[in-house]
């Protein structure tokens, strides 16, 4: 898709931070950060929302949630919970149309981040 920023990011046209990468998902940091470490894991094909998916995309994309899940917990020994989440349509607050998940630590103290 020529316009869709996340297919740039998976063509490399645009740049960020990748957490994993393999044949079929690309996992990067969030130009936001909601909280430090906020991760978005992303299917290499364009498909704009879980009501998309079949049971094969489903496997290759869900399969990798708890290793993400593990390596987040890794690289920040202060994060306590993890919310994970799909948002599917404007209505829901989607807002790029290339379906992804958002991985947001969280911490003890919350203070400092929403
Ligand atoms: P949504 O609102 O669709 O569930 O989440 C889209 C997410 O993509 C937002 O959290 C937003 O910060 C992130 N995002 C938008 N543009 C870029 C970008 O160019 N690079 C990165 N790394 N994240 C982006
Ligand atoms: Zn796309």
């Amino acid at each position: 898709m020529d316009d869709c920023i996340f297919c740039k990011i998976i063509q490399g046209d645009i740049p960020s931070i990748k957490v994993f990468e393999d044949d079929t998902v690309i996992a990067f940091l969030d130009i936001s950060q909601t909280t430090p470490g906020h991760t978005l894991l992303v299917p290499k094909q364009h498909v704009q929302d879980i009501f998309a998916y079949d049971a094969d995309l489903a496997a290759q994309v869900f399969q990798h949630v708890p290793r993400i899940a593990r390596a987040l917990r890794a690289a920040f020994p202060e994060m306590t919970g993890l919310n994970i989440c799909n948002n599917n349509g404007e209505v829901a607050y989607q807002s790029v149309m290339h379906s992804h998940i958002h991985f947001i630590p969280r911490y003890a103290s919350t203070d400092d981040f929403n």
